[in-house]
């Protein structure tokens, strides 16, 4: 008599959100309370771990730039390997699963194994940066655009932003603090004013949380004069003025 096969665990890939435990989505927090196994990135707030039950098994697969990290492939065979001995496995990112998250190849890893997923929705850094720095990413009077590009140094010559900022547009730029000066040299090298408004958010939806604004053309000597780390996103367009104006104006005074 052969032994019945394993039944497959699922892998639910799912969006932490940008920080605070109280931005997981219900159906976030109750997978993540139930977990036996949560694999993990480095984004993913330790309150939000600490929400686990004492019995759930937390892998760490925290991606650090020029630090160790396990690499992806080896991310989705763990993912892949526990489903087929028959767990359930919650892989926990940062924001949403989908934005910049390499969710959509560990989609395809468990697919390609015949692994069930199911896709929890997180919300991204973009709009909890938005949500917390009070900085509409669009309004009827200053933009009707919004786009989402990862400012990663690799390949950022290459990369056509062409149209996706300038009036009436925001533009989100996710990993782009490494390369901020390069950032800026290449909009306004795409005909953006120098003067178009940039706001930097760091750690939105942390208690650390700063909200940094200068002109496009300011954007490399901000981000080097205030010391301002990952994580953290850009945001370029007319609405980065909004939420803090105060903050703006004291930033062209002292350059002027
Ligand atoms: N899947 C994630 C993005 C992963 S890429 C999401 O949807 O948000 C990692 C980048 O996300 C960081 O380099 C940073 O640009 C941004 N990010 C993530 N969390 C953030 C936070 N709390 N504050 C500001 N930026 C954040």
């Amino acid at each position: 008599m052969s032994a019945a096969p394993t039944i497959s665990g699922t892998v639910y890939l799912v969006g932490a959100g940008p920080g605070s435990p109280d931005l997981l989505t219900l159906r976030a927090a109750r997978l993540v309370m139930a977990a036996r196994l949560i694999v993990h990135d480095g984004l993913v707030d330790p309150a939000i771990l600490a929400m686990a039950s004492p019995k759930a098994r937390l892998v760490s697969v925290a991606k650090r730039r020029s630090r160790h990290s396990v690499p992806q492939d080896a991310i989705e065979a763990l993912l892949v390997r526990e489903a087929l001995a028959g767990h359930d496995v919650v892989r926990l990112k940062g924001g949403d699963p989908f934005v910049f998250g390499r969710g959509g190849e560990e989609l395809d890893a468990c697919r390609a194994a015949g692994v069930p997923v199911e896709v929890v929705p997180g919300v991204s850094a973009a709009l909890g940066a938005a949500a917390a720095a009070q900085l509409p990413l669009t309004h009827r009077d200053h933009a009707s655009v919004v786009s989402f590009v990862a400012g990663q140094c690799k390949g950022l010559g290459e990369q056509n932003w062409a149209g996706l900022s300038g009036v009436g547009r925001t533009l989100v730029i996710y990993m782009g603090v490494a390369s901020a000066e390069a950032i800026a040299d290449k909009l306004i090298a795409d005909g953006l004013s120098p003067a178009t408004p940039v706001a930097v958010i760091e750690n939105a939806a942390r208690p650390e949380m700063r909200v940094l604004h200068a002109p496009l053309a300011g954007l490399g000597a901000l981000v080097a004069g205030r010391k301002i780390v990952s994580p953290a996103v850009i945001v370029v367009g007319e609405v980065a003025e909004r939420g803090n104006e105060p903050a703006l104006k004291a930033f062209a005074e002292a350059a002027a």
